[in-house]
């Protein structure tokens, strides 16, 4: 580039037009995905940019945002609100589904739009963003339902959210008696890092409640110079961390994929706490792995990698019955005694009662 001419920041990419622009999607698929980009949100940051390898046709950070026309053929079995939050919303911006926990959406805007998101119907850049009125009505809402030990930050991403305004909202919520946890979900780490200042750590270490920081992530690749800065960050304000993944077809498949993950985790301080079974939201087809090839993923898993990066494979049941434990087990019951399979030598041993 000649002295004197201006370099372009790198930006955020937000729609299909500057996917082919920037040789991340192929000019043949730009109509489709211009029809596409009217029903679901894109979103690529510069931190997301920089870890895809445009020369791997399959590379599994670019398989999470880069969208596919197969996403406008909806399967009779997808749902457009998966995990059932709709009937579960005592007031706008709440979904209380478990007695001693309930979520609170301030927002519905994410750095990113992952490709398989289960609220993709809902998340949107300039959806969802609670009014005053309504978010004092959310948080009055925490205030008068004492059984509520845990509110849950999510949406879309809080962490969107600026500092000002978060902090606001966790004074409320730290002003609660009954609350004892307040829990946030977020992608912002690994998709957006620079969003995690000094302020945001500041703004997180004020509060006396017990903080807990579940990080979205399904690649180790995501763990990047700048995202461990973040998280360092995000720990040294007392924050602890978790990690949530979802197991997709062509980005975490295997044991080797979900082994690095979790080892790239826990070397984060991260430490693993949900597997997600995909929610059959809309277009998703393209990433589901069956259940049973889950389960024996995992299984493989078992035993040689460190227990702290063990997750929870769960799936959250369709029409609101709750997250289930998907397994894998290595218990059966044979009469009164269990057979109980070594994970070292794959052995069943019989243990009476
Ligand atoms: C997932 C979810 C939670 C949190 O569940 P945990 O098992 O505690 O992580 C809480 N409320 C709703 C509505 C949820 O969908
Ligand atoms: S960050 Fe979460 S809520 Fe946002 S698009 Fe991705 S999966 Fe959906």
């Amino acid at each position: 580039m000649p002295d004197g001419t201006p370099r372009l920041k790198p930006h955020t990419l937000r729609d299909a037009a500057a996917l082919v622009e920037a040789g991340l999607a192929p000019a043949a698929e730009l109509p489709a995905l211009q029809a596409l980009q009217q029903v679901y949100a894109i979103a690529l940051t510069p931190a997301v940019q920089a870890l895809i390898d445009r020369a791997d046709p399959a590379d599994p950070i670019a398989r999470q945002y880069v969208p596919d026309p197969a996403e406008l053929v909806t399967l009779p079995r997808e749902r457009s609100d998966p995990t059932s939050d709709a009937p579960f919303t005592p007031v706008k911006g709440v979904v209380h589904r478990y007695p001693d926990r309930a979520l609170l959406k301030p927002l519905l805007a994410c750095p990113v739009y992952c490709r398989f998101c289960f609220r993709r119907e809902v998340v949107g850049p300039d959806g969802g963003l609670l009014s005053e009125p309504e978010l004092e009505a959310a948080l009055d809402w925490f205030a008068r339902t004492p059984q509520v030990r845990e509110a849950i930050l999510t949406g879309g991403d809080p962490l969107m959210l600026s500092p000002r305004r978060l902090g606001h909202i966790l004074a409320r919520l730290s002003s609660i008696p009954h609350l004892d946890i307040i829990r946030l979900h977020t992608r912002v780490p690994v998709a957006a890092p620079e969003r995690v200042t000094a302020e945001l750590a500041d703004t997180l270490a004020a509060t006396d409640k017990a903080l807990f920081l579940c990080v979205h992530a399904n690649h180790a690749r995501e763990f990047s110079a700048g995202a461990r800065t973040a998280l360092t960050r995000l720990r040294r304000a007392g924050v602890a961390l978790l990690g949530q993944s979802v197991l997709l077809r062509g980005v975490n498949d295997s044991a080797e994929a979900l082994a690095a993950l979790f080892r790239a985790m826990l070397a984060a301080q991260v430490k693993p706490y949900y597997l997600h079974q995909l929610d059959r939201a809309p277009g998703t087809a393209r990433f589901e792995v069956p259940i049973a090839e889950g389960r024996a993923i995992l299984r493989a898993l078992r035993g040689s990698l460190t227990g702290l990066a063990w997750p929870a494979y769960v799936l959250d049941l369709p029409g609101g019955a709750g997250k289930a434990p998907l397994g894998p087990d290595f218990a059966r019951t044979e009469g009164a005694d269990w057979l109980v399979e070594g994970p070292l030598d794959g052995v069943a041993q019989r243990h009476p009662g």
